[in-house]
């Protein structure tokens, strides 16, 4: 299972998916740089997402909050005071460590020495700045660690404009940045990362059946999109875990190579964040329901994903190896909706005679599709490394295209190759990958 990792790492670098940050002057701090196929690939989790989540749905709306925000909003949720870490340090080695993230909290997995640490202390895991020129206690801002909050302090904005009425939810996918202690494993723990969140607003007595309604659908999503049963599980929090504004979390997990881990967490919060906000502000966050003159504050069921974290849980899944015509080949079984490009254009050789026609297709299908366009190696060679990257379908035009008008689809899964008139490209392709 190690092999695993190390093989998609290799693939993310070898391939064009992620590379490490700042590389030509030695990386920078596990950061990434999502690369040519790697963007189309990020983009698609969250293309699929924002489907599920928006698109399909009329109860949900989306937002696209600032990442800058002010002292204010992290005091009144609380992150000012408690969102830390455990901290402590290794004083034989130096090393740093998450103390709740050790297996044994008395050993040091860096020097295998016993007794060593420091006396834990709570790390703030928020990145601080300055807004404007000046380095002034007045300029103090932070980068958000979470993209929640600006759902909750547009409460009001969406509620007044988008026509609403709880049940309804409020959707976002960004960045966020937590300074992390000991980021790790590729890109499942890093400093700056996405999540796609969605805070969900309930009359109060509404909230078990929507938890349990969200805990449901999104397990579902993860498996629509192919993850494989055996690899994902759905593991309520014990009561130890919960936080104390919580009466119910349950996360969704998947086997990586190093165990099971989370991918997102759905979570009970109750009145906890409009409370605190309308108290901190001064603004009233409730709703008043005409129809039957009631006043409540909502209750919020938030599912909490991770944008990059889940990417490579798929790129883990879709890894595999097989045996073509006798030799190996490494294929990323990925769901069409994921893989990058969706078709590549192969013309059979770099022949003149073949470049029009291929263009003309490539031309046809782009409009529709993300399609990639490769002309150069043998067409063995251009058939693996769309193998590598996920492709699903693979035109070749050959020269008997040039007579009989038709071309030849390629299944990056069965190897099946059918032969398909040039006219009938568009409609064969929208067939299979609807
Ligand atoms: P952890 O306990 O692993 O630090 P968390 O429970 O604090 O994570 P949440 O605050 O619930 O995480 O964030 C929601 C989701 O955002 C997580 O399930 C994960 O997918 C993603 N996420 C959180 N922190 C990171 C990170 N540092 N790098 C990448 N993804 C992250």
């Amino acid at each position: 299972m190690k092999d695993l990792f190390d093989q998609v790492v290799n693939l993310c670098k070898r391939r064009g998916f992620v590379f490490p940050s700042a590389d030509i002057y030695g990386g920078f701090r596990s950061t990434y740089d999502y690369g040519p196929v790697g963007v189309l690939l990020l983009r698609n989790v969250k293309a699929a997402w924002w489907r599920s989540m928006v698109q399909l749905r009329d109860d949900v709306v989306g937002l696209d909050a600032a990442i800058l925000s002010p002292p204010a909003i992290w005091e009144a949720s609380g992150h000012l005071s408690s969102f830390t870490d455990p901290l402590v340090d290794c004083k034989s080695c130096k090393e740093r460590f998450r103390l709740d993230k050790l297996d044994d909290p008395d050993l040091c997995p860096s020097c295998g020495k016993r007794g060593t640490f420091t006396e834990a202390r709570q790390f703030n895991l928020m990145f601080k700045t300055h807004a404007g020129p000046v380095e002034s206690e007045g300029a103090v801002a932070y980068l958000r660690p979470e993209t929640a909050q600006g759902m909750f302090t547009n409460f009001k904005n969406v509620l007044e404009t988008s026509r609403k009425r709880p049940p309804f939810g409020i959707a976002q996918v960004g960045k966020s940045f937590r300074n992390e202690i000991t980021p790790q494993n590729f890109v499942f723990r890093t400093r700056e990362f996405e999540q796609m969140e969605m805070e969900f607003f309930v009359p109060p007595d509404e909230a078990q059946h929507w938890y349990e309604y969200w805990c449901q659908e999104r397990f579902r999503w993860y498996q629509e999109l192919g993850m494989p049963e055996e690899a994902l599980r759905l593991r309520p929090h014990d009561p130890d875990e919960l936080s104390h504004y919580s009466s119910g979390t349950s996360d969704v997990e998947f086997l990586f190579p190093w165990g099971w881990d989370e991918l997102e967490g759905i979570a009970n919060r109750g009145d906890y964040d409009l409370r605190a906000h309308a108290t901190a502000s001064g603004e009233r966050l409730e709703y008043f329901d005409q129809a039957s003159g009631e006043r409540y504050v909502p209750h919020v069921i938030e599912p909490a994903a991770g944008a990059t974290r889940t990417m490579m849980a798929f790129l883990l899944a879709a890894y595999d190896e097989d045996e073509v015509n006798g030799e190996a080949r490494t294929v990323l079984r990925l769901h069409h909706r994921l893989a990058p490009y969706q078709v590549a254009v192969l013309p059979l050789s770099k022949k003149e005679a073949l470049t029009p026609l291929a263009r003309d297709v490539l031309r046809a299908l782009q409009p529709h599709f993300m399609c990639d366009y490769d002309e150069t190696q043998a067409i063995g060679r251009r058939y693996r490394r769309q193998d590598e990257i996920g492709t699903p379908y693979c035109i070749t035009v050959d020269f008997d295209s040039l007579e009989d008008k038709a071309v030849t689809i390629r299944d990056r899964d069965t190897l099946e190759q059918v032969r398909v008139p040039v006219d009938a490209v568009v409609a064969e392709l929208r067939d299979r990958l609807s």
